[in-house]
């Protein structure tokens, strides 16, 4: 089941150069931390700035480029993705954990939203004319100049196609920064899309902190498109500030599922759904249900059932083992915070409840493995509660009445996703008045997310949509040109 493979190298890209440097990120396999997946540069500042200045340099002709040219190339690298998406699943699962079946999704709403986003850039860039009273306008959307894309390590793959192809469909040139917890497989997804475009119009490097900084501050990035955690976010406004640089940041999480009293426990299809929902990656997904609340009058016969559905569907192991649904966490980090979480809801008297079956226990001990667990009589501000855990674990709590369990959910400073499990109509009054960029009911997370509508957060979960035709916009400028008939304002004097 181990698959073992020599570690592999990946390039940056600047200005269409593959180029490799001595100063390497190591990426571990987090189901065996052992093994080296592969290696990918530590990209400087200085070489930062050379892909900032290609970007910039390529954009002066890229923008003017026909968009039935730019969206053949895009075509070509969709199926030139398509066709590597074994080897590219493969990589990500090793450098990820997640299980196989799980990157193969995350590779399957890339080449969607990305077929999607070449169907619709013409209807959305379109110019318009318009003749009126006082002579004609024309509104054209016209591209931004250079985006700084900074991707995250928990979908690395959809989040930065989520910002590629709308960013060079519309004529804008990028530079891509990956995580450094998974840089292997997206640094191949990139590379097969940037050797369809000219050079520089697609560059990537790779780093942390230092890459991102300069990304973020200098002059000639125009828009910065960010998928991250709230903090980084902060010092991220800060550092575009100087430059009024145009922001769209999809941000941390912290999603409720509100279960009404006329949800029908026996529902197994239902339950399946929220256990998925819960702990599909192993909870590494900004919009996961992070907290459940449950009406008191069905709380003991939902958890009781919970319980049922998750024992079945939560099979723990390694990401090759076709029966596994959840592999391991990503990183250390995360498991020590998790776990943290856990051990401090446990210290205040909750009740923690292992969930699943353990396919590969010889692994647990040295991957980063968490067994899945289930939190009970936590306390509402608990940080178990409050805090995004990002990771295989949920609390469930009873709520009394609808007013309580929507206060609970709006008082969050986060708002990306929510969920509401009921009898239809009786859920739609209830998700109206919750504060969340999208509601889903009687379903969540990445099973309620269709890419033909726009994504993002309310409050500290972020600013501007992805996805949709919103999502295809954001990444253009609205330029009017007017043509008034009379040329002279009446109350100007002579
Ligand atoms: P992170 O904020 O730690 O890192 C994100 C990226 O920012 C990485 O590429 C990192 O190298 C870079 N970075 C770090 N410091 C920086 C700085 N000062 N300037 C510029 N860039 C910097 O987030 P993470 O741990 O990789 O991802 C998990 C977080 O992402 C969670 O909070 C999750 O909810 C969020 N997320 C949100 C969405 C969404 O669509 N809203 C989707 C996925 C993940």
């Amino acid at each position: 089941m181990k698959l073992t493979k020599e570690p592999i190298t990946v390039a940056a890209i600047i200005n269409g150069e593959k180029i490799h440097t001595e100063k390497k990120i190591q990426r571990e396999n987090p189901t065996h931390p052992n093994e080296i997946v592969g290696y990918a540069p530590n990209n400087t500042r200085e070489e930062t700035i050379q892909a900032i200045d290609a970007a910039f340099n390529a954009f002066k002709t890229w923008a003017w480029t026909d968009v039935d040219d730019r969206i053949n190339r895009m075509r070509t690298a969709i199926q030139k993705i398509k066709d590597a998406t074994p080897e590219i699943a493969e990589l990500l699962s090793r450098e990820h954990g997640k299980a196989l079946y799980d990157s193969q999704g995350e590779i399957a709403i890339s080449l969607m939203w990305m077929e999607f986003a070449c169907d619709h850039v013409k209807k959305v860039t379109a110019p318009e004319t318009m003749e009126h009273e006082n002579g004609k306008t024309i509104i054209t959307h016209d591209p931004i100049g250079v985006v700084s894309a900074i991707t995250p390590w928990n979908y690395p793959l959809s989040l930065s196609t989520i910002k590629i192809a709308p960013a060079l469909l519309t004529g804008n040139t990028m530079v891509l920064k990956p995580s450094p917890l998974a840089p292997l497989a997206v640094s191949r997804v990139t590379e097969i899309i940037a050797d369809e475009f000219p050079p520089g119009v697609l560059n990537l490097v790779n780093g942390d902190a230092e890459v991102g900084v300069e990304l973020t501050s200098n002059e000639k990035v125009a828009k910065i498109a960010f998928t991250g955690g709230t903090k980084t976010a902060k010092h991220i406004m800060k550092a575009a500030s100087d430059t009024i640089k145009k922001m769209t940041l999809e941000l941390g999480g912290n999603d409720a599922a509100i279960v009404l009293e006329d949800f029908d426990v026996n529902d197994e299809r239902a339950l399946r759904r929220m256990v998925i929902s819960n702990f599909l990656t192993a909870g590494q997904i900004c919009m996961i249900a992070k907290r459940v609340y449950v009406h008191r009058s069905i709380y003991d016969a939902f958890v009781e059932k919970y319980i049922e559905a998750a024992n079945k569907w939560i099979r723990v192991g390694d990401p090759f083992n076709p029966d596994v649904t959840v592999g391991p966490v990503n990183n250390k980090n995360q498991v020590d915070y998790v776990k943290s979480l856990i051990e401090d809801a446990k210290s205040k008297g909750a009740k923690v409840i292992p969930l699943g079956t353990i396919l590969n226990p010889e692994l647990m001990e040295n991957g980063y493995f968490l067994q899945p667990t289930l939190v009970l009589d936590a306390d509402y501000q608990d940080p178990i509660v409050v805090e995004e855990q990002f990771g295989p674990t949920v609390p469930i709590l009873p709520f009394d009445d609808e007013e309580q369990v929507i206060e609970l959910h709006n008082e969050s400073i986060y708002g990306l996703t929510s969920s509401v499990w009921g009898e239809q109509e009786h859920a739609i009054s209830v998700a109206r008045r919750i504060e969340a960029g999208t509601t889903m009911i009687n379903t969540a997370a990445v099973q309620g997310l269709d890419v033909r509508f726009p994504f993002g957060g309310v409050k500290q979960s972020g600013v501007g949509r992805e996805y949709g035709e919103d999502g295809i916009k954001s990444y253009t400028e609205t330029h009017v040109i007017n043509l008034p008939n009379n040329l002279e304002l009446p109350y100007i004097p002579e």
